[in-house]
């Protein structure tokens, strides 16, 4: 049995066909995939021409060219590290100092150890800490006592009076 030269040829030109078309489709793949690689990667108009003309002229070793090139982070993951880092700068400045001495203190602390000065109350009525001027919990909305209220005003006066009178009378018996 002996096989046909002009089909032998035939299915030779097929084969190429096939392989022709998987070349080309492997390579307007690569172009598509780079175009979409770099487009998540960079900005820059002209990199992204640069990209996907570099794949389309020099087919696979462009590929290999770009994937070596290419910039190492994405835009998303730039944006990410770029959060992060703002985050981490906002917590040390947030970790602040004290006013009384410029030593770091930290933000739960009710006093600074090292210089006494007071830098937090904490609510009577929940406990939590709240900064030295606010005059209402922003937890448990209780009003804070020791600040003035003007319905308050009132009642707070003869309590002072009463609690400054013996001091005073003392000084004034010793002094004619
Ligand atoms: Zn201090
Ligand atoms: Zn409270």
């Amino acid at each position: 049995m002996s096989l046909d030269p002009s089909f032998l040829k035939q299915l030779t030109l097929v084969a190429i066909g096939f392989a022709a078309a998987f070349l080309a489709a492997l390579w307007l793949s690569l172009i598509f995939w780079a175009s979409r690689d770099i487009r998540q990667r960079s900005r820059d108009r002209f990199l992204r021409i640069l990209a996907v003309v570099i794949v389309a002229l020099l087919s696979i070793p462009g590929f290999l060219i770009y994937l070596i090139l290419r910039p190492a982070r994405t835009l998303e993951e730039e944006y990410q590290s770029a959060l992060e880092e703002e985050a981490l700068l906002q917590a040390i400045e947030e970790s602040a100092l004290c006013p009384g001495c410029n030593r770091r203190i930290h933000a739960d602390w009710l006093v600074c150890p090292s210089c006494n000065t007071v830098l937090k109350k904490t609510c009577k009525k929940c406990g939590k800490l709240l900064e030295l001027p606010w005059n209402i919990c922003p937890w448990c909305a209780s009003a804070i006592p020791g600040t003035r209220k003007p319905t308050d005003k009132k009642k707070e006066e003869p309590e002072l009076d009463e609690g400054f009178q013996p001091l005073l009378d003392e000084p004034l018996d010793t002094h004619p």
